[in-house]
């Protein structure tokens, strides 16, 4: 006996890419952040500064971002 219920799996388990108005630590512009497992890589459309993010994801859906912020070498 074989199982031939289709197996239906979401089409995305990550958000898609979204736009953050105005959270560039660098000039304050528009950010580009993309989802990437657990993290989320943010491209300022201004000036290029590139900062990382972890994602948490509650169990209410909730997603909370942490911006992991580096001093500048
Ligand atoms: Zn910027």
């Amino acid at each position: 006996m074989s199982d031939t219920t289709p197996k239906i799996e979401p089409a995305s388990t990550t958000p898609p890419d979204i736009d953050v108005t105005g959270s560039c630590v660098g000039c304050g512009g528009d950010v580009a952040v993309r989802f990437t497992g657990r993290r989320a890589t943010g491209l300022c459309r201004k000036c290029g500064f590139v900062s990382h993010s972890l994602v948490h994801q509650h169990d209410d859906g909730h997603v909370v971002f942490e911006q992991l912020v580096r001093a500048a070498a």
